[in-house]
């Protein structure tokens, strides 16, 4: 107690101080940060959650989350405002998505409020981490929710821990800045109609694990979901949801349930209908049929923000978006922009859906 009351007085000198990183060109890869959260439910109760040291996790050998994968897990990023502010964005959104992916993996639900305050805590003590305003890098937020304990058959486990740990990064896809990004249509599902594939479940992604690399085969980027009892219309890419610009100011978005409801994607579909007075429309999109009204296509997540689409693979051959191939259409650019002005405070944030970490 005493060692760590000394570490936690060290660490607080060092706290505004910035570490030592190249901010400007960090990857999204795992760096090791000083503290994480860490919650345990027992007893049908949560404990109160601390910060810790160690990122290593040691759990019984038969844990559910290990066999059965009975876990899940979030995504979002604190950023530094043109003002020294600590923004996080609509944290609450995560909260709310991982409390219902909690329940359909039969999980405890984490409450808001220890959900936002494992947050802010890991945020908070890990502030020489978080990088700098203008480095286009951000500080990714990582909450995790495992099943733990002494367990063999398929059923709940007993005992949870809820943990959030913290990294800086910087863009998800490599090019950096606002560079087109290929897609490439799956042969293979990544989620069943009625399955899984609208929540937060780690169980949805080692399937699409090879799925990417035959799409980076093709020397795309990602891979592109069809629906999977049709092979017919858009649903996301692997950790990204796909929007779309048509002619006459619209903007579409693939509806189905074994989509991943982005955050991201439902803000920047709020923002074009108010601020840029977009039609926008959430419906089935058929892709052999509708693409060549396509005007201009992007992913969009937390980690990919919004990613211009220059071109997809489907039956055997290219679809370019546009005609050199190479540069970022003026819709996605203009959403873009207002998108990450909103995020780290550049912009007056009407709707409140920035919410600062008081350090
Ligand atoms: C996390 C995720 C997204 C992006 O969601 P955000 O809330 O915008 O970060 C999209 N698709 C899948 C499959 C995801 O796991």
């Amino acid at each position: 107690m005493r060692l760590f009351l000394e570490m936690m007085k060290v660490k607080a000198v060092q706290a505004s101080a910035k570490q030592d990183l190249d901010w400007n060109n960090l990857g999204f890869e795992y760096t090791k940060t000083d503290f994480r959260f860490s919650a345990i439910y027992e007893n049908d109760a949560w404990s109160e959650g601390e910060l810790i040291t160690s990122e290593i996790i040691q759990i019984h050998e038969g844990a559910p989350a290990l066999h059965y994968a009975q876990q899940c897990f979030e995504g979002l990023k604190a950023q530094t405002a043109k003002d020294g502010r600590i923004l996080l964005f609509r944290p609450k959104l995560n909260a709310q998505r991982m409390a219902i992916t909690a329940e359909r993996l039969s999980m405890p639900i984490v409450p808001d409020e220890l959900f936002l305050k494992g947050v802010m805590e890991a945020v908070r003590a890990n502030q020489s981490w978080i990088p700098p305003y203008g480095s286009g890098a951000s500080l990714y937020i990582r909450p995790l929710l495992i099943g733990v304990g002494e367990n063999m058959g398929l059923k709940p486990a007993k005992s949870y821990e809820f943990r959030v740990m913290v990294s800086p990064v910087g863009p998800y896809y490599k090019s950096g800045g606002l560079a087109l990004i290929s897609l490439a249509v799956s042969d293979f599902d990544r989620a069943a109609p009625h399955g899984t594939g609208d929540v937060k479940a780690g169980a949805n992604y080692p399937v699409g694990l090879y799925a990417t690399k035959k799409a980076k085969e093709l020397g795309a980027n990602e891979a592109l979901y069809l629906d999977s009892a049709e092979h017919r219309y858009l649903e996301e890419a692997g950790s990204a949801n796909i929007i779309i610009a048509q002619a006459d100011n619209k903007l579409i978005t693939p509806k189905s349930d074994a989509i991943l409801p982005s955050i991201t994607r439902r803000s920047i579909m709020a923002i074009a209908e108010q601020d840029l007075g977009m039609k926008i429309e959430e419906r089935a999109i058929d892709l052999r049929a509708e693409v060549d009204s396509f005007v201009e296509v992007a992913a969009c997540g937390t980690a990919a923000v919004l990613s211009p689409v220059g071109k997809i693979w489907f039956d055997e051959g290219w679809h370019n978006f546009y005609e050199n191939g190479e540069q970022v259409g003026p819709v996605m650019q203009e959403l873009y922009d207002l998108l990450c002005q909103l995020q780290c405070g550049e912009r007056e944030d009407h709707l409140d859906w920035t919410q600062e970490v008081k350090l």
